[in-house]
């Protein structure tokens, strides 16, 4: 399999800021946590692989609640 990195613009859950995270596509479906360089809190960041379509979905989460 290739190796996939795909960049993919997401905006912090908290405050709105946009970033851009590299995503590997080659790594499967992860779950991780990322720290926001705007306003320092964390983000849940939940990566899926649609191997079928060829996709990603990159769901991010604040976890605050
Ligand atoms: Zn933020």
């Amino acid at each position: 399999m290739p190796h996939k990195i795909k960049e993919q613009r997401i905006e912090c859950p908290h405050c709105g800021h946009h970033i851009r995270v590299a995503l590997d596509a080659s790594a499967g479906d992860q779950d991780y946590y990322d720290e926001c360089p705007a306003c320092c809190r964390e983000m849940h960041l939940n990566l899926h692989i649609d191997e079928y379509r060829q996709k990603i979905q990159l769901a991010v989460a604040s976890d605050d609640e």
